[in-house]
């Protein structure tokens, strides 16, 4: 007898799509098929799609910066993530300088776990001294971790010695390297340019971290990576030019996984220009011109693009503004230098792609199921636990709605935020039900999920390769 039976629903893997029950016993997927027997529930799925559950690879939640707390903590954001399909969850540890990447790893996994649904967490290296344990994080099944190429005011900035070592000992011990690509001397030149000016209106934001400095940092540790054999992760991938150079990197069989957000496929720079909410989307990198936003459907659809991550960093709109001065009349003076940087999308990073996605034919469910689910779990170390549907895989599923219309607004959504950076956005395609190790745990509009009942998975060491794209 199973646990659970879905009944009939069409079943998508990125090789295709097929009808098909999903027999479910302890947590785990036991059967895929033409399923025969009892269990204690049945589910008819007929006329939806039954998808692996997300795997969100990035985002920042318990993340406090100059003294502002991220609006969830990792139960909200479980909840959240739930809603928009998504039942695996990845943060960072927020290793100090000076501080331990173990100890730092140590006190992420405590904090996440009041999540309800599994996570797993990467490492953070700032310094030299901090590779050193790179080793020790692979064995403690955290076989990836985040570098910055800029932040130095933030102390988060690894110098160039530091990223090329880093990504030679993570070659050596099996460890993935996750890149934040953004030129700080760029940066740093137009930023201080731009305070001579004057403008620091929110529509001057991607100005001083233009296309160049994303392309130049991501070419210089495609470079790095090549010269010390590494396979790299590119977190939030925004233009043309890096698109370009990933592609001449693999042509060379180079192993490189890019990823980009929703943000940067449904917005664009133009959003700035709206005074009053404009600062509620300024993120790094910035929101992009029309052109780059087209490159990147392009990468989507060419397989140049392995996953789509949420980055979601959300912060209310009180927290964005609270190092903004405030005019006489009680408005906010606009002062791109002085917001918050980071934005929500945990719970619409699925939607959006099926809806600007599938409904619109940019891409297939097929494609949106390896770049949300099973390209995330093969490049991160858990394939095929997580990111398919097959037996022995845990039973992480989600039902989708192709059907279902719905509109994007701040009430709708399951957060504790006061806006919505897609405010009005009418989507179609809708994740209807989500199961969690066998639980269900949205149904009906409701969580029926369980605080602290996520898992920490112990990940094996981020060895697998994508099939070329
Ligand atoms: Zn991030």
């Amino acid at each position: 007898m199973y646990d659970l039976l879905i009944r009939d629903g069409l079943v998508v893997s990125p090789a295709g799509t097929r009808r098909a029950d999903i027999g479910i016993l302890d947590g785990k997927i036991l059967a895929v098929g033409v399923v025969t027997g009892s269990a204690r529930r049945t589910i008819d799925a007929s006329g939806l799609h039954v998808l692996p559950g997300g795997v969100e690879p990035h985002m920042h939640v318990e993340n406090d910066f100059l003294g502002l707390s991220t609006a969830n903590d990792f139960f909200t954001q479980s909840v959240a993530a739930a809603f928009g399909g998504t039942t695996t969850l990845f943060d960072f540890a927020a290793t100090p300088r000076g501080g331990s990447l173990l100890e730092s790893i140590e006190r992420r996994k405590e904090q996440m776990a009041k999540s309800a649904l599994d996570y797993a967490v990467h490492g953070r290296v700032l310094e030299h001294e901090q590779i050193d344990e790179l080793a020790g994080a692979v064995d403690a099944g955290c076989p990836s971790f985040k570098l910055y190429l800029t932040y130095p005011d933030l102390g988060l900035m690894a110098d160039d010695s530091t990223v090329l070592d880093a990504f030679s000992r993570a070659s050596a011990c099996g460890a993935l390297p996750l890149v934040h690509a953004e030129s700080d001397p760029i940066a740093a030149h137009l930023v201080a340019r731009a305070l001579t000016g004057g403008d620091r209106s929110w529509s001057r934001y991607p100005d001083v971290k233009p296309p160049a400095c994303e392309s130049e940092a991501f070419s210089r540790i495609t470079w790095f990576a090549r010269a010390v054999s590494c396979p790299i992760y590119v977190v939030h991938t925004t233009v043309r030019a890096a698109l370009d150079c990933a592609r001449r990197a693999r042509s060379w069989g180079q192993v490189l996984y890019v990823e980009t957000c929703p943000h940067y496929l449904v917005l664009d720079r133009s959003v700035y220009d709206d005074p009053g909410r404009g600062h509620l989307a300024i993120c790094s990198p910035p929101l992009r011109n029309p052109g780059d936003v087209t490159a990147l459907w392009e990468g989507l659809a060419d397989g140049t693009i392995s996953t789509v991550g949420s980055d979601d960093c959300a912060y209310t709109r009180e927290a964005k503004e609270a190092l903004l001065e405030r005019d006489a009349a009680g408005d906010v003076v606009p002062d791109f230098t002085h917001v918050v940087q980071g934005v929500p999308g945990i719970e619409t990073r699925l939607p959006l792609l099926l809806s600007e996605g599938v409904a619109r034919g940019r891409i297939t469910i097929e494609r949106v199921v390896e770049l949300t689910s099973t390209n995330p779990a093969r490049c991160l170390g858990l394939y095929p636990r997580k990111g398919a549907v097959v037996a022995g895989a845990d039973a992480d599923l989600v039902l989708v709605d192709l059907s279902v219309e719905r509109v994007l607004s701040a009430g709708s959504l399951h957060t504790p935020l006061d806006y919505c950076l897609y405010e009005g956005l009418r989507v179609r395609g809708w994740p209807v039900m989500t199961v969690s190790s066998g639980q269900v745990v949205v149904e009906d509009g409701e969580f029926t999920g369980t605080r602290g009942s996520g898992r920490f998975l112990d990940r094996e060491a981020a060895r697998a390769v994508l099939p070329a794209g």
